[in-house]
């Protein structure tokens, strides 16, 4: 333990010198931090921890229909394929949030999440294609480990890295649950989910402009729909947003014309027979806390996608 904590401090002290050195290699110190400092195992643990938060105290309820419960993580699956290739040591998991809210989120540990809403909202398979590979994309660029350095500190991840306070997982996890740290990517990191988004839509055969489209869908909604302003407001979807996507997938020359239409609109036609949504947010019943991807304004509130 003490050679593993030594060598953490040392490796921690060029990677801070290196931070200081070059603005420009600041985010890739930052992915070699989080890489460091927190293993695959504590990852996996601590998405554990907000599933079972997410289930127990927020009561999200999951769709259990097979259908549209088969189809989504078989779309995901086909994404997932990709993020598995950079990230191998990451167990994959979907789930399907029964609530009306338009959202997808991602935990560490590879548990991906979307709701309901955000299937009535998409237009095509390539669209929700697009999503998950977004939030594959989240956990990929360990960006939760980042905002973990961002929250707590340095000293905090140090501890947890070199295993020199056992309790620190469950601390920081019951901090992460009601701050909703994990979610709330920065703007950059949602930059950098997009690629790999783009990126692993297209190597699926998905056309990759589809998330383009669910962003264009989302800023027409917004009007009409208070609870999207709220979530467009933390990390909107900007014509910035869509303009670097578009160039990023022309700069990259990234292929695929698979808008899986067809296939969509079954899904959605079986969707529209089942019984709705408990809660109009996909929020607990009355008297249970908000959910941790609540259609709330809090500064906390995980941004949509
Ligand atoms: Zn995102």
């Amino acid at each position: 333990m003490k050679n593993s904590a030594r060598f953490g401090f040392r490796r921690l002290g060029w990677l801070l010198l290196l931070s200081s050195c070059a603005t420009s290699a600041t985010r890739q110190v930052e992915t070699t931090l989080a890489e460091n400092l927190v293993s695959a195992d504590q990852e996996n643990q601590i998405g554990l921890q907000l599933k079972t938060d997410l289930e127990q105290n927020q009561k999200v309820v999951y769709m259990t229909d097979p259908i549209v419960v088969n189809y989504v993580r078989g779309v995901a699956d086909k994404v997932i394929t990709f993020g598995k290739k950079d990230r191998p040591d990451v167990s994959w998991q979907v789930f399907v949030i029964d609530g009306t809210t338009v959202n997808a989120f991602a935990t560490p540990g590879g548990y991906l999440y979307v709701y309901r809403g955000l299937l009535d909202l998409a237009a095509n398979e390539a669209e929700l294609a697009g999503v998950m590979a977004h939030e594959t994309g989240h956990v990929v660029g360990r960006h939760a480990a980042r905002s973990m350095v961002d929250a707590y500190g340095l000293d905090a991840v140090v501890k947890l890295a070199v295993g020199g306070n056992p309790g620190l997982v469950t601390q920081l996890t019951t901090g992460i649950a009601t701050k909703g740290v994990l979610l709330h990517h920065t703007r950059a990191d949602e930059t950098e989910a997009d690629e790999y988004g783009a990126r692993y839509a297209s190597a699926a055969g998905y056309d990759p402009h589809a998330l383009m489209t669910l962003f264009e869908s989302l800023k027409r909604t917004e009007g009409n729909t208070p609870a999207l302003m709220t979530y467009l407001s933390d990390h909107p979807a900007t014509q910035d947003r869509i303009d670097h996507l578009n160039a990023f997938i022309t700069a990259q020359g990234l292929g695929g014309t698979n808008l899986g239409a067809d296939a969509y609109h079954q899904m959605r036609a079986h969707l529209a027979t089942l019984p709705p949504s408990p809660s109009a947010t996909g929020a607990p019943a009355a008297g249970a806390a908000p959910p941790a991807a609540p259609a709330k304004p809090a500064a906390n509130a995980p941004p949509v996608l």
